[in-house]
């Protein structure tokens, strides 16, 4: 860590941080104490609030913390003071240089943007894994089974993960297993069906905006009652 002191300036807040919160922030600890990360990685949310309200930014956002923070959000539940943690840590995330996002996140949204899934499982294949399956469901014991696809009328139109399709595909038979015996009307769809919105997770607001109308405008278009989303 660099041993320079810190030069402290007034200045706009890249995080949109109160300067108010350096004297509201009571360094109490119930937001550490209450976060299910704190330790990880030098983790502490009390340590994030103080580096935001003085003014330390960049140093923020290009550390560890707002990846490390599961943005749960029990820190800002608990807050005495109505520190809003919770926002600070997701604008962070939203402002690290899209090529410093660590893991697949970023990859992951952009996939999606364009194939509609966060893992890029072509049309084709996801129809004939559903197909496939539907007749593995039948030889399992359920006689007449079938993965319904863009059903309109279905009263639940169901997201899914795209790890199930892509690595564990017998995962999605837990949710077919329960319609199948609750005799529900129930759809998946065949194009944008990803449930999990990596864009929210990323900061990236824009990319959460459109995948959210996506899965929106496939219920819509369904006339669906439910949406299901599997996290
Ligand atoms: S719980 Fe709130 S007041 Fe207490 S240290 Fe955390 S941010 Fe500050
Ligand atoms: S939102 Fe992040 S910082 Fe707050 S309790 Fe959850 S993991 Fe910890």
């Amino acid at each position: 860590m660099s041993q320079e002191p810190i030069k402290l300036g007034k200045r706009e807040s890249k995080l949109r941080v109160d300067p108010k919160w350096a004297d509201v922030c009571l360094t109490c600890g119930t937001c550490a104490g209450g976060c299910p990360v704190t330790g990880v990685d030098g983790m502490d949310p009390r340590k994030a609030v103080r580096m935001a309200a003085l003014g330390l930014d960049d140093e923020l956002i290009n550390s560890r913390f707002p990846w490390v923070c599961t943005l749960c959000g029990r820190c800002e539940r608990a807050c005495p003071m109505g520190v809003e943690i919770l926002a600070m840590m997701r604008t962070a995330r939203g402002l690290r240089e899209r090529d410093k996002v660590p893991g697949p996140i970023h990859k992951g949204t952009m996939m999606s943007m364009e194939r509609g899934n966060n893992l890029g499982i072509p049309y084709d294949d996801w129809l004939f894994l559903l197909a496939d399956m539907s007749k593995e469901m039948e030889d399992e014991g359920f006689p007449g089974f079938y993965v319904p696809v863009d059903k309109v009328g279905a009263r639940v139109i169901s997201t899914v993960n795209s790890k199930e399709p892509f690595g564990e595909p017998d995962d999605m038979k837990f949710w077919w297993k329960i319609y199948y015996a609750a005799h529900e009307s129930w759809t998946v769809s065949s194009e944008n069906w990803e449930g999990v919105t990596w864009g929210l997770f990323g900061g990236d607001d824009e990319s959460m905006k459109e995948q959210a109308r996506r899965v929106l405008e496939n219920a819509r278009k369904v006339k669906a009652e439910v949406l299901l989303l599997p996290e």
